[in-house]
């Protein structure tokens, strides 16, 4: 048994005095308890200022982190994200296996470095260069998970359902060639890693539909059926309402909005991850909120893409949940994130504090606490909270300038006069 005391921490009721923190064998927590009268003599305790969670990714497509940097220039008249879709094909096309593998593994042990402890990885580049299925159709699935277990990082690898190249199920691109299966392909991809992968500490497999334009109400419906049958819990993710284009696309398909149709046509709960949802009416909104499902956010690459921003402050009245993810890997950056979320609505609405709750005035508190249950949730793991039983993924601080517990997250993220030291994931 390891042990930590920490002389703050941040537990799921708010900060703590004195804190040991004992993690077992397997890297959970064993005991977490407050208030703890340790001698100052007492050998094989590691003394910390200040622990708190590490925090969960929800969204990843790693690859990208290598073309980082490499789409900021002019390619049109008016640059937007469709035009930086297709230098990122382009990118992708280019990588072999040993490439994804060596890229997913610099970018997990960056993320880990950030303060992160788990990561979302939303896998859709499952083929060969050429489209062909590599002789083992999960060989790419195998190797995101070997880069997390390298990097030390917690993964829920969500495989990606992708079909087609629009709504009205339109045929695929060839820059799409590496991503495409069917539900039963997909399914059987789906049921081999789960049986795979059940009992490997630190891994969980989920499941995920690209967006509605790259699959159909047919393979929604008979893909859910599979995935109800190997593990109804799973966690399913889908990209949603990113860009105006999208929702004009799918009115002109269906009538409805994208966010609208989902929650009314698939059994969207607390199992779901809708990935930006930046693009919603009022009554979205607050359908969203309602439905117990994740609204998942990545600051930094809708910013950089030109998405939009996400409806923050009703989201949050209507009681909605929601974590964080790095998405495009533009800057891996965990506490900027949460910065320009509430920055992006200083801006908008010209006032200040935007995110928070009538019992939870702190932004920082409020950023912190929300996005670490909404990301555990959306990956499915006991992560994100220092509890007994939960994992032990925490992050050490460094106090540069004290202030009082209430101030200290509102530091960390704005400030930056406290910064991260260290993380901790399953206690190493
Ligand atoms: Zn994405």
């Amino acid at each position: 048994m390891q042990r930590y005391l920490a002389k703050a921490a941040l537990l799921p009721n708010g900060w703590a005095d004195n804190v040991l923190l004992t993690i077992d064998d397997t890297g959970h927590f064993h005991d977490v308890q407050s208030n703890a009268e340790i001698s100052s003599a007492a050998v094989g305790v590691l003394r910390e200022d200040i622990i708190i969670p590490a925090m969960p990714n929800l969204h990843s497509h790693a690859f990208q982190r290598a073309f980082a940097g490499q789409s900021e220039f002019s390619t049109a008249a008016q640059d937007s994200f469709w035009t930086w879709r297709a230098l990122m094909y382009d990118f992708a096309q280019t990588l072999d296996a040993s490439e994804l593998e060596r890229i997913a593994t610099a970018l997990y042990k960056e993320m880990r470095k950030a303060g992160y402890g788990h990561v979302g990885e939303f896998h859709y580049i499952h083929h060969a260069p050429d489209g062909t299925p590599y002789n083992d159709p999960a060989a790419l699935s195998h190797a995101m998970i070997r880069a997390a277990q390298n990097a030390g990082i917690g993964i829920t690898l969500l495989p990606v359902l992708y079909a087609y190249s629009g709504f009205g199920a339109k045929p695929p691109e060839d820059g799409q060639k590496r991503f495409l299966h069917d539900a039963q392909s997909y399914l059987a991809l789906i049921c081999q890693l789960h049986k795979q992968y059940k009992d490997t500490p630190r891994v969980k497999i989920g499941a995920a539909f690209h967006s509605l334009r790259a699959v159909s109400p047919e393979i929604i419906r008979d893909t859910l059926a599979g995935l109800n049958e190997i593990d109804p819990t799973m966690p399913i993710h889908i990209h949603i309402a990113e860009q105006v284009k999208e929702v004009d696309d799918c009115i002109n398909w269906c009538g409805k909005r994208p966010v609208a149709w989902l929650l009314e046509n698939a059994p969207v709960n607390q199992n779901w991850c809708l990935v930006h949802a930046t693009h919603m009416d009022a009554d979205e909104t607050k359908a969203l909120a309602q439905s117990g499902a994740i609204a998942g956010l990545c600051p930094i690459t809708e910013a950089n893409l030109g998405d939009g921003l996400f409806n923050l402050e009703d989201y949050i009245k209507a009681g909605g949940a929601w974590g964080i993810g790095s998405d495009s890997h533009i800057m891996i950056n965990m506490l900027e994130e949460l910065r320009l979320l509430e920055y992006g609505q200083r801006l908008t609405h010209r006032r200040r504090a935007i995110a928070r709750t009538d019992d939870q005035p702190h932004v920082g508190n409020y950023l912190y606490t929300a996005a670490l249950n909404g990301g555990a949730q959306a990956l499915g793991v006991k992560t994100g909270r220092l509890e007994t039983g939960y994992r032990a993924d925490f992050l050490t601080l460094d106090i540069i300038e004290a202030a009082a517990q209430d101030y200290i997250l509102d530091q960390l993220i704005f400030a930056g006069n406290i910064v991260i030291k260290d993380t901790y994931i399953g206690g190493i």
